[in-house]
């Protein structure tokens, strides 16, 4: 095909699919392989203007207009949002903008990305006008009475609000309320829905609004437009809480790039507990003079970008749950089910996480049930296909003992998971425990890996992290394919991690609840394993972030004689079990409250952040009265520099700040 027919080939398809997708409610295709058409389709028509199409489905914001109701031009167009599934694009995105601005940019509002029917309601003199859907993105229809059958859609404003103004948000179905109106549907002998989005959209055009009311739609807004009291897009939410609208809670206002990336990978971990979908997040500038500075392409906001999750949902049957013991003892139920193809792997099983799980979704085995998948994602399962269930006699029930020393699980009050608690003689948990304390965050000895540490443990060289550290050239060698030179390095890379500090040895020892910022923040509070373990659960309490979970743990860990005498025999090999004072410099920066900003030349930002809790100082993102010190590297953030002359906090170089805390 020669690109003239190449580009055209694509339009046709994306016209086709497109109308399926927005006047039909049907996917032809996934999400994904429709934007990656749609991003093909870019690239070849900037590479070839001379084929321009005024029609082109890449300047089309979306599909047409339904006739039925009456539709009205949208006062300020409805654009679609730029689209990324990579952090690159995300990196580049603000370059560019940036760019345009002439300036830094380092506010931005993160949020999730609703996937239901989005809506523009027009409110004046405190009362809701109209109700229009997105339609084309210049002209939508008018379903006022529909929209005003939902709940949480103020029909009268109340606060001191503008006079005029329009709202937008997403309108949603929960997954527990689609779920409901399936199995209603399913006793009336009516064809499902297949899933909330395309249930919203649907009713949103219902000509009957009781069918629609009794639906349990939700609304949830995400942007004020015709609006600019406020200088910040979060601010203008906040306030328009103060109205009547329902702002979602899960936003989060941010600094930098890496709480963007963050964001986003808290939310590709979370995003299946949710109650309701999501199908990204979206990032937006938060200032409102530089979003209007930025202002629009022919389709979209500059001033945002979205970043969609590869996530593909696929039924399933269940075939038979399994049991696995982690190395602190926790045991996840596993679920096996028949295989299927997930964005491009072959899946079988997905983790339960708990019991409660598993109660919730009142699991059978034969049960048709729901596996997603995105990215680097570990599959989940997310739901039950109410239509396809097993037997009731093959209900799941979690098992009473360790299915690896078969002694009775217990749980603790207030937590989700069972344990095995025979800690130091589970086998899968003394392997797990030795296999953390080697790995790359915590010991970091190299040429240790999973495998061998099950082999070694399996010819009875180790039987606990103690034994890591008397192992014999003689014996390692002896050992079936474990080489001469392999041995020697071995042992090398045991004697060198004898030199990890403080904190990575806490960490190392594999306390439950005690991951690498507790054990950092442990450290640094305590300065010794011998403080640590004589501290009273307040002295624990005190400490940023610890709460009475970690308490209990790691009381229960100190409790157990074996463990203590493990931390004696590593600490005769020469461990750190405290502070090197020396090596930790003073404690020059003890509670004082530091802000980064900007980029820097000699250090990265990790490491500036590291030095500045090493140095018991405190990091804060947002500079105000309680700022002690501003850490500034190149092109630092036009707002932080004013409000630290404001405020007369001093901004200091990296070098500066070396000096400061005499690592120069
Ligand atoms: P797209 O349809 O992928 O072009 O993305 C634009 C749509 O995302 C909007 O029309 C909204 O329906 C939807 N959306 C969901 N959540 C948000 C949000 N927090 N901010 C902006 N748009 C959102
Ligand atoms: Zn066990």
């Amino acid at each position: 095909m020669n690109p003239e027919e190449k580009i055209k080939n694509l339009r046709n398809k994306l016209h086709i699919y497109n109308n399926s997708y927005y006047n039909r409610d049907e996917s032809l295709i996934s999400d994904f392989e429709f934007d990656s058409l749609m991003k093909k389709l870019e690239e070849l028509e900037k590479k070839y203007p001379q084929f321009d199409d005024k029609n082109s489905p890449t300047v089309r914001v979306g599909g047409g207009v339904t006739k039925q109701f009456q539709s009205f031009n949208h006062n300020y167009p409805m654009y679609s949002l730029a689209n990324t599934y990579s952090k690159g694009e995300i990196k580049e995105w603000i370059k560019r903008i940036e760019k345009r601005c002439g300036h830094n940019i380092d506010d931005f509002n993160c949020e999730l990305k609703f996937d239901g029917a989005s809506i523009n309601l027009c409110y004046e003199n405190g009362k809701l006008k109209r109700a229009l859907t997105r339609g084309d993105g210049t002209r939508g229809d008018d379903v006022t009475s529909n929209i005003k059958t939902i709940k949480n859609v103020p029909l009268i404003l109340s606060g001191k609000h503008p006079e005029k103004f329009e709202i937008r948000g997403e309108v949603i179905l929960t997954i527990d309320d689609f779920n409901f109106l399936n199995k209603k549907r399913k006793e009336e002998g009516i064809m499902p829905f297949r899933n909330p989005r395309n249930t919203v959209s649907g009713s949103l055009k219902l000509q009957d609004s009781r069918e629609v009311a009794s639906r349990k739609l939700k609304c949830f807004f995400y942007s004020v437009v015709g609006e600019n009291s406020c200088l910040y897009h979060s601010e203008l939410l906040e306030k328009s809480k103060q109205w009547g609208f329902f702002i979602p809670q899960n936003m989060k206002r941010v600094n930098s790039i890496n709480e963007i990336f963050d964001f986003i990978d808290f939310w590709e971990k979370k995003k299946s507990e949710l109650p309701y979908d999501i199908d990204g997040i979206v990032i937006k500038v938060n200032s409102m003079k530089v979003q209007n500075n930025l202002g629009f392409t022919a389709k979209a906001p500059r001033w945002a970008i979205s970043y969609k999750y590869k996530a593909e949902r696929q039924s399933t049957r269940l075939v038979s749950v399994a049991y696995q013991v982690g190395r602190t003892g926790a045991v996840t139920p596993v679920a096996n089910f028949t295989p299927i193809n997930l964005s491009g792997s072959i899946v079988k099983r997905a983790s339960l996480h708990n019991s409660d799980q598993i109660e919730k979704l009142g699991l059978r085995t034969g049960d048709f049930v729901y596996v997603e998948k995105g990215g680097e994602i570990i599959p989940k399962i997310v739901g039950i296909d109410e239509l396809r269930r097993g037997s009731q006699k093959n209900l799941v029930k979690f098992v009473e003992n360790c299915p690896d020393c078969g002694s009775k699980l217990q749980k603790i009050k207030g937590e989700a998971q069972h344990y095995c608690k025979n800690e130091n003689n589970c086998k899968t948990q003394i392997i797990g425990k030795i296999q953390h304390f080697v790995s790359r965050k915590a010991m970091n000895i190299e040429s240790f890996g999973s495998e061998r540490v099950a082999m070694l443990y399996n010819e009875g060289l180790i039987t606990n992290i103690a034994d890591i550290y008397r192992m014999e050239f003689e014996n390692l060698a002896s050992l079936d394919g474990m080489a001469k030179k392999s041995a020697l390095n071995l042992l090398e890379s045991i004697q060198q991690s004898k030199k990890q500090p403080f904190q990575k040895v806490l960490f190392s020892l594999g306390i439950r609840h005690v991951g690498e910022t507790v054990a950092l923040k442990l450290a640094n509070h305590f300065r010794s394993i011998e403080n640590l373990v004589n501290s009273t659960n307040d002295d624990l309490i005190s400490v940023e972030e610890i709460g009475e979970k970690i308490v209990n743990s790691i009381r229960v860990y100190f409790s157990n004689s074996e463990n203590l005498s493990i931390i004696d025999k590593l600490s005769k090999e020469g461990l750190n079990f405290k502070i090197d004072e020396d090596k930790s410099g003073s404690n020059i920066l003890r509670d004082k409250i530091i802000v980064i900003s900007g980029t820097f030349e000699i250090l990265s930002r990790e490491t500036i952040k590291q030095l500045v809790v090493e140095n018991g100082g405190k990091l804060s993102s947002v500079v105000n009265s309680k700022t002690k010190i501003i850490i500034g590297g190149q092109s630092i953030g036009p707002s932080k520099k004013r409000k630290a002359e404001l405020l007369s906090i001093p901004i200091i170089s990296e070098n500066d700040f070396l000096e400061m805390i005499n690592a120069k």
